[in-house]
């Protein structure tokens, strides 16, 4: 059996020593004669698992302790929902950037809850740019500024954390979480669903600034209420052990490659290999995006004939590159490589991309 090179953009590809320490601890999680998916969460091996989960990504992203770290369920869209809930009173304002696809459900989730403000919107451009922050209208009484720090299909990305003066920035961090280092003392909460760049789908993260849990929010049940879940250790229900032990090896794993730094360094040759092809391609490949906001995570790029979509995408499969074919909002291909995607990986896209331009240009 051979592995391919997965550039899938969620769920995504995992590391492999990862999945083969997950193989190798399935049926037996050291020596309880149990795997620990079979086990209770509130036995001292999935408590153990899970402070260690706690622990190791607050040493991963530098988390201070005046922040609070949940492992929830409900994926990352559950977040956006639940953000209005916990952190505006009914029909405050809060103001949301919107730079693509991920920034329009983050609005349409609080639409019930809050008056939610646009404060800038890139769909005008095709969210090819990132609206400049001198032209965003942010109200003077939000509840908080949101924003997406990487729009997953249309590959734009913050380079910098917005100033938007004493109003709690909070950011969706899906698909960049954890990909360089991060100032968290800048952020009211970020959140992320795990299945991109931190482990398997089913669990998210959620690091919220303690102070902002003393807001009342709104009426709401204690299975959507931050404070309960903080107070509960993310166990208020049963969690998603399976989900949340794989995430806790995906985190030991960074840390053991050298950490956010270290990831960071390889994020960034990883992504300036692509553009190099596509931009050094002469047109035969291209993306729209302005280079100073290109995401580093997720890269899409179109071929200059859409007949040649197919038989690209059935060449890279035969050569051991699998899930480039690109967001159907969008069309095209993406190139997904996050934490995960090994340079080598990278590079055999990159080889790949020369060579068929080549018989094909
Ligand atoms: C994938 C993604 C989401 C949606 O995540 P779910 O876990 O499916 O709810 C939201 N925001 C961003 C930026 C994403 O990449």
């Amino acid at each position: 059996m051979s592995r391919a090179y997965n550039f899938s953009a969620g769920p995504a590809t995992l590391p492999e020593p990862v999945l083969q320490q997950a193989q190798a601890e399935m049926l037996d999680w050291h020596g309880v004669g149990a795997s620990i998916v079979e086990l209770s969460h509130r036995g001292p091996e999935f408590m153990q698992v899970a402070q260690e989960a706690e622990a190791d990504l607050r040493t991963l992203m530098s988390i201070p302790d005046d922040y609070a770290v949940l492992f929830l369920q409900g994926g990352a869209t559950t977040q956006q929902a639940l953000i209005a809930l916990n952190f505006a009173d009914p029909g405050q304002s809060a103001d949301y950037v919107i730079t693509g696809h991920w920034g329009k459900t983050a609005l349409k989730q609080v639409k019930p809850y809050v008056n939610a403000t646009v404060a800038a919107n890139g769909e005008a451009g095709g969210f090819r740019d990132i609206p400049a922050r001198g032209e965003w209208k942010l109200s003077d009484d939000a509840a908080y500024v949101h924003y997406t720090a990487n729009e997953t299909i249309h590959g734009v990305e913050f380079r910098d954390i917005p100033d938007v003066g004493s109003t709690p920035v909070f950011a969706d961090f899906s698909s960049s979480i954890a990909s360089e280092p991060l100032d968290v003392s800048r952020f009211g909460l970020i959140y992320a669903g795990a299945q991109k760049n931190l482990g398997p789908v089913g669990v998210a993260v959620v690091i919220v600034r303690r102070d902002l849990l003393e807001r009342a929010g709104q009426p709401r049940a204690e299975i959507l209420d931050y404070r309960a879940h903080v107070k509960g250790e993310s166990m208020l229900n049963t969690p998603p052990t399976w989900n949340w032990y794989l995430a806790g090896l995906v985190f030991k794993w960074m840390i053991k490659e050298g950490g956010v730094a270290e990831f960071a360094k390889r994020n960034a040759r990883k992504a300036a290999a692509l553009y190099e092809v596509i931009d050094g391609s002469g047109g035969f490949y291209r993306n729209e995006v302005a280079a100073p906001v290109r995401s580093r995570m997720n890269v899409p790029f179109f071929l200059h004939d859409e007949a040649l979509d197919k038989p690209f995408l059935k060449e890279a499969e035969a050569a051991g590159l699998i899930s480039l074919k690109g967001h159907r909002a969008l069309g095209g291909m993406r190139a997904s490589i996050y934490n995960a995607m090994p340079e080598e990986g990278v590079q055999a896209l990159a080889a790949f991309m020369r060579d068929f331009q080549q018989r094909n240009g």
